[in-house]
């Protein structure tokens, strides 16, 4: 039996009584474990068993193929929007998508780990705006090794300024200088605010993901749209968080499939 904190990215009912859980925890990476008893009134979880919720969990690890199993979990804190703050929520449940998506099982990541629970520390007390989820994408791209060239040709490494109209490759991962985006397609265009906006962010060090004012320059609707494309591209399909994200289209066409918010 082994310990870890852990948050809680993904439940799935397994019976009547019990939870497929998906923890990303502190120690192994993500984890699958099945919450015996979890659906129950009373269980041994201390109420830790609900989407995003952080808690120190005890798991039986089992060889290769076969599910782990919890058997106990120790809530630290569970995540509530602050006032009615639904973006909140919706940005919380994607950062939950991202881990869940982007992160291979038992492939640890301690650093991405602190980050998220801070971040969603953060996000439960702080209404969100673009830039923090921005923040927040860009940081965790960067420690998985996905964070895309902003500052260099992704194609040739030539350095690049932003300045004019940049053109970034969703496929390749990057912006690319004059030379190199003849031919290549799809392209979208960057401009130089938004651009240099985005390559601000990914120098910034990891720790600027708890910042919360937005940068006085570049345009979140835009940095929003390239960021989706690529985002998608790296998936090879769409996310389901991306259009609950801000900047927000108007409240009447926007609502999760599932929403466990209360
Ligand atoms: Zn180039």
């Amino acid at each position: 039996m082994e310990r870890t904190p852990a948050v809680v990215i993904r439940l799935v009912p397994w019976s009547e009584t019990s939870y497929v859980v998906t923890l990303f925890t502190r120690r192994w990476g993500k984890v699958e474990a099945v919450a015996k008893g979890a659906r129950r009134h009373k269980n041994p979880y201390d109420t830790a068993m609900e989407l995003l919720a952080c808690c120190e969990v005890v798991l039986i690890r089992k060889p290769s193929e076969a599910l782990d199993v919890l058997t106990e979990a120790k809530l630290s804190f569970r995540f509530r929007p602050p006032g009615r703050h639904l973006e909140n929520l919706y940005a919380a449940y994607y950062l939950a998508e991202m881990l869940q998506v982007l992160t291979q099982p038992d492939d640890p990541h301690q650093k991405l780990f602190d980050l998220a629970q801070q971040v969603l520390q953060l996000w439960r007390c702080e209404p969100i705006n673009p830039w923090m989820v921005f923040r927040w994408e860009t940081a965790a791209l960067k420690l998985l090794g996905h964070c895309p060239s902003l500052g260099r040709c992704v194609e040739c490494g030539r350095s690049l300024v932003p300045r004019g109209t940049g053109t970034f490759a969703p496929v390749h991962g990057g912006v690319l200088c004059v030379r190199c985006r003849r031919g290549r397609r799809p392209l979208v265009a960057l401009s130089a605010p938004s651009w240099k906006a985005w390559l601000v962010m990914a120098q910034e060090p990891l720790e600027a993901v708890l910042r919360t004012e937005p940068l006085s320059f570049g345009r979140p609707g835009e940095i929003r749209a390239v960021m989706n494309l690529y985002l998608s591209h790296l998936r090879g399909s769409p996310w389901r968080m991306h259009r609950f994200l801000p900047p927000a289209v108007p409240l009447s066409s926007r609502k999760p499939g599932r929403q466990t918010a209360s």
